[in-house]
Order: structure tokens, then sequence, then C-alpha cells
């Protein structure tokens, strides 16, 4: 009569097992582009100076660790709403909180579509970051995959993209990544992004914006104009937001949900819904990332230093692009890339060549982490694709 042993066997994260071969390699000069984290030159995942800033007055200024509620802290949603939406949007369409993480916002989103429309479908393209299809099956919602990068060519598939999302029935969603696509780095540009959202209009579609790379594109503004046209175009959309990259807070789980709604009622409708969800998924989200945010938005001085550091962060990963297509023209497709992430198009044996006889550590998907490298790798990394091709 036991319960556990009637359970199945997880595959392991495919990530975490190339991190520990990784660690296990013991040649001199390896490369490692697995893992989905910022690293600076010297390799370093480093935390923001704004943010010790931040955290060095939270230290001196926080006088209670007592309970917020379950939207989190309202300052830090109030604040990041501009930043992130742009400030065109009104805020009295806009419901939303603070989550846990972009993972706890399109948790929380699924959840909130799956109460409103259990039959929605979710339409995404392929590939997209591994962990969408859990997260919107855990709220039951089906996710149908269209095409979405040429491998080959490196360019987004939108004939075939439109093609499917017009055979979408009214209601269903639409997953889109803000910017900096994880894992291709193909964005849709201002052209396409006006054909998907008038497209969404006109058909009913509800567009669900994942927005986990903001600023590090083409600049924080550039890159929240897809999302504006969407926001233009559509009575309703929603956006899951992480600041776990563009602040370098990963492990402290930050994010937020923003939902779009027609007007006043139906945002007051979406809130008082998401409250009830948050509650009981997680109660209320982890306070510290939030605060540090907030601290920042709300300081002029320290804004100042946190956008000089995203932005010098933004000029290191289009600088390792733009060197990598100036030593092999086979990669000029780079620099049309935005973002930490793009995916090569390699077979599982020369993903196996590039670590055995090169020792460069790639996703077994071909995906890179272009900000894995420094100048200095950039001409052995460009030898071993050359080397395994
Ligand atoms: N969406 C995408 C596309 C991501 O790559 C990630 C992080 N890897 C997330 C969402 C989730 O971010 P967070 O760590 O804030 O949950």
């Amino acid at each position: 009569s036991r319960t556990l042993t009637r359970l199945t066997a997880q595959p392991p994260d495919a990530i975490l097992e190339l991190i520990s071969l990784h660690a296990q390699d013991e040649r001199e000069r390896k490369i490692d582009l697995g893992v989905g984290v910022y690293r600076d030159e010297a390799g370093v995942t480093p935390v923001f100076a704004a943010v010790k800033a931040a955290e060095d007055r939270l230290l001196r200024s926080q006088t209670t660790k007592s309970y917020l509620g379950p939207e989190g802290d309202i300052e830090f949603f109030r604040r990041l709403l501009p930043l992130a939406l742009g400030s065109d949007v009104a805020a009295e369409r806009v419901a939303g909180m603070q989550t846990p993480g972009g993972t706890g916002a399109l948790r929380i989103g699924a959840e909130l579509i799956a109460a409103a429309n259990p039959n929605a479908r979710v339409h995404v393209g392929a590939p997209t970051w591994p962990n969408h299809a859990p997260i919107f099956a855990a709220a039951r919602l089906e996710l149908v995959e269209h095409p979405y990068l040429d491998p080959a060519n490196q360019t987004v598939r939108f004939g075939d993209m439109m093609a499917a999302l017009e055979k979408a029935a009214a209601r269903d969603v639409v997953l889109l990544h803000g910017c900096c696509h994880n894992p291709t780095g193909a964005d849709l540009d201002a052209v396409q992004w006006q054909a998907v959202a008038r497209l969404c209009a006109e058909r009913g579609l509800l567009p669900f914006i994942d927005f986990a790379y903001h600023g590090l594109g083409d600049g924080l503004e550039a890159d929240r104009q897809g999302l504006a046209c969407v926001a233009r175009h559509c009575p309703e959309a929603i956006v899951a937001y992480s600041c776990d990259k563009n602040f370098g807070l990963y492990r402290e789980r930050v994010g937020a949900l923003f939902v779009l709604a027609a007007d006043r009622s139906d945002a007051a409708l979406a809130q008082s819904n998401l409250l009830s969800l948050a509650r009981a998924n997680w109660s209320m989200p982890p306070d510290h990332g939030a605060a540090i945010v907030r601290l920042i938005l709300e300081r002029e001085e320290l804004s100042a230093l946190w956008r000089e550091e995203l932005e010098n962060m933004r000029r290191r990963i289009a600088a390792m692009r733009e060197g990598l297509a100036r030593l092999d023209p086979a990669l000029a497709f780079l620099t049309r890339q935005k973002g930490m992430f793009s995916t090569l198009d390699l077979t599982p044996r020369q993903v196996a060549a590039l670590r055995e006889e090169h020792a460069v550590y790639v996703a077994g998907t071909g995906r890179i982490n272009i900000a894995g490298l420094a100048p200095h790798d950039l001409q052995a990394f460009a030898a071993a694709l050359a080397a395994v091709r």
C-alpha cells in the first residue's frame, strides 16, 4: 500500500548534466556555452553594483519582515509597469502582481486563462524555452506547436507561423517572446509584430508575451516595441515579466504578471482571480529581490547606475556576436539575432565532437549562450565550429 512507488521517474534537466560534464573536464581551455545566465569577460555572473547599493539601503532601512499580501510589493509593481510596458498603456487597464520570477508569472497567467477558458489552446513556435510546455500543461492547457526557426537559414518561418495562427480558434492563446527569443535569438521585426498583433485582434486571439530578457537585445526602449504594438492593437494581452536577467537577480526570483484588460471592470475581475490563484500557489512571493528592484526604480541615481550596467551587458553580448561574424562569414546571422542565445544547426554528433575534441560545451539542441564567450575565446570557438562542420 505504498504511494511513492507508483511514480514514474522523470528525465533529468539536460543542462544540469552538461554543467557536471563541464565541471569534470580537466582541460585547461574549455568554453561553456551551456548554462543560460549572463557572464562577464571573466566568466562571472556578477551582482550589479546597483543591486548591492540597494541591498545596503534595504538592510539599513527595513524595519519589519511581516507579511505583505499575495500581490507582493505593490510599489515594485507600480514602478515596473511603465518600464515594462511603456508609458502609453493606461494603468487602469492593467491587472497583475509581483510573482516568483518569470516562471511564476507564466504559471499564474496560464491558470488565469484556464479559469476563464479551459478549452483555450496555446499556440507556440518551435523551438521555444523547454519549460513552456510543462508550465502550460500544469495549468491543463493544450499546447500546439507551429514552426518558428528555419535552422538552415537562421530566419523566422514567418509565413508558416502566420498560416498556423490563421487556423487558431477565437480566444486561443498565442505565446510570443517579447525580445531575445530563447533559444534562437531570432525576434520578429516591427512589420511582423504588427501583422501578428493585427491577426490576434481580428481573430480574437489572446497574445501572451513572455518578456524575460528586457534590455538585453536592442535596449530597454527598443525591446518593448513588439509588446507596445500588441497593446495598441489588441483589447487583451498578458505579459509575464522577469527581472532575473536584467537585474541579475536570478535566485531571488523576481517577476511580475501584467494582464491588459479591455476595460476597468474586466481588469478588476482578473485581479480578484489572480489574488486567489497566487494564494493557492505560493500565498505570497518572496520579498527581497522585488524590494531591491523597487529601491532601484525609486531612486534616480540607482536607476541610472542600473541602466548603465545593463547597457554594458547588452553591448558585451552584441560585441561577441559581431566578433564571431567577423571571424567567419558563415556566422554573420548571429548579428541579426538578439540576446544571449542562438541555436546553431548542429547534429548531436557535432555537439559531441565540440565537447570531446574541442572542450566546447553546447546544449544538445545546438543552443549557445553567447554570454559564455570572452574575447579571447572567439578564435578558438569559431575554429572548433569550422572543424566539426
Ligand atoms: N521565459 C524564458 C524564455 C526564459 O528563458 C526564462 C528563464 N530561463 C524564464 C521565462 C523564467 O525566468 P525566471 O528565472 O525569472 O523564472
